[in-house]
């Protein structure tokens, strides 16, 4: 069989490679994947049952069922202050990945450059080179708290360049980007007219009483950004795959064509179960408590362990650990790590080369076996004291 060029050149992710290694083991305490361990709300799963009972299970509008696209208008409206409008502006699409992909698909031509900021959610350079495009990578550094500079910027567009992919609150890292590195990033994209594909599926995340701040927000920017949305972390709805994209009507009308060709449409009783997401739980809290009790409680007590260091993270749930005292590379501190304590995290390199230094931990998993796994990674540590 031939199997494309393109599809050959991509590299199945260490994050996935690490989760079926941790499968071998009874005991294994998983820090791996970004999947939240809590149930969504009652209404939540109760509309999606509803809708497979009664039938709702016909294909939808590509662009998803009207009754959805007008509760996320009215909830960007309630949360940015934006009007949207949900006849042609807003995509429902098969979790916030195919959103990704399908406006990475509708941007890039064959060699146009995407600029993105590492560490980055190794998805958008893979996406970037299944459409022909070329990653274009910005390192940021613990040392600058993860933000990009306006320098940075300037020296990576070239005449190639089209959109820069950003990231806020941030996989793997759990940065917020502050003012000063979203007005740059909104500078840079209107001096050399390009799109910004703005990830916020983390918005929701932010701890410490904090508020999410949108690109969109900053002048001249609403027609130049793509909002890159999901239901997964906001209501613990990952496998009901269920996001969105949100942009200006000429790009919309093409991505819902790219829709048309992919899925058709995202997954229906998932669809109406979105609609009491956002009519019913949209004010809740407690996925965000869990997550920000975790991250004390991880940040803490991970702090206190000889030979690591790492920035707070500021939302999401996952923390981006350094190990550079270990004198191990990430890959061989990971694999080291499962096969003597039991412990599976991510390797650094999956967020960028300049990451080898570094381990992802994704506090999805409830205090106590936090509490254990921070233990073990302990004992384990003390080997390079
Ligand atoms: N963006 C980022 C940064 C993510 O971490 C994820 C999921 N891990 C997604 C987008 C997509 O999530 P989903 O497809 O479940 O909506």
């Amino acid at each position: 069989m031939k199997i494309s060029k393109n599809s050959q050149s991509i590299e199945p992710s260490l994050s996935r490679r690490l989760f079926n290694m941790a499968k071998q083991y009874d005991d294994v305490i998983d820090l791996t994947l970004g999947d939240p361990d809590i149930k969504p709300s009652n209404i939540i799963r109760e509309s999606g049952s509803e809708a497979i009972m009664s039938g709702n299970t016909k294909y939808s509008a590509n662009a998803g069922i009207f009754e959805l696209r007008k509760a996320i208008a009215d909830n960007i409206r309630e949360e940015y202050g934006i009007s949207v409008n949900p006849e042609t502006e807003i995509t429902v699409t098969v979790g916030g990945m195919e959103a990704l992909f399908l406006s990475i698909s509708c941007l890039v031509d064959s060699g146009d450059e995407v600029i993105i900021l590492a560490p980055y959610y190794v998805n958008y350079k893979q996406m970037v080179n299944m459409c022909s495009g070329v990653p274009v990578i910005i390192n940021t550094s613990e040392s600058s708290g993860f933000t990009v500079s306006a320098e940075q910027l300037e020296n990576a567009v070239t005449d190639r360049t089209v959109a820069i992919i950003i990231n806020t609150p941030c996989n793997p890292t759990g940065t917020v980007l502050n003012r000063d590195s979203l007005e740059a990033i909104a500078e840079i994209s209107k001096k050399y007219n390009l799109t910004v594909i703005s990830d916020e599926v983390y918005r929701t995340l932010i701890f410490d009483g904090k508020e999410h701040q949108s690109i969109l927000n900053l002048p001249g920017m609403r027609e130049r950004t793509i909002l890159i949305d999901s239901l997964s972390k906001r209501f613990a709805m990952t496998g009901y795959r269920l996001g969105y994209a949100v942009g200006p009507e000429v790009f919309t009308s093409n991505l819902v064509k790219m829709q048309e060709n992919v899925a058709a449409c995202a997954p229906v009783p998932s669809q109406f179960a979105g609609v009491a997401a956002f009519k019913d739980c949209k004010n809740d809290t407690f996925i965000r408590d869990e997550f920000e009790l975790r991250r004390n409680y991880i940040y803490d007590a991970l702090k206190s362990v000889e030979g690591l260091s790492c920035v707070k993270p500021a939302a999401t749930f996952y923390m981006f650990v350094n190990i550079e005292s270990t004198g191990l590379d990430s890959l061989a501190f990971a694999e080291k790590l499962l096969k003597e304590q039991h412990v599976a995290v991510v390797p650094g390199i999956t967020y960028g080369q300049a990451y080898n230094n570094y381990i992802r931990i994704a506090f999805t998993v409830k205090i106590d076996l936090l509490k254990k796994a921070v233990e073990k990674i302990d004992e384990f540590m003390k080997q390079f004291r």
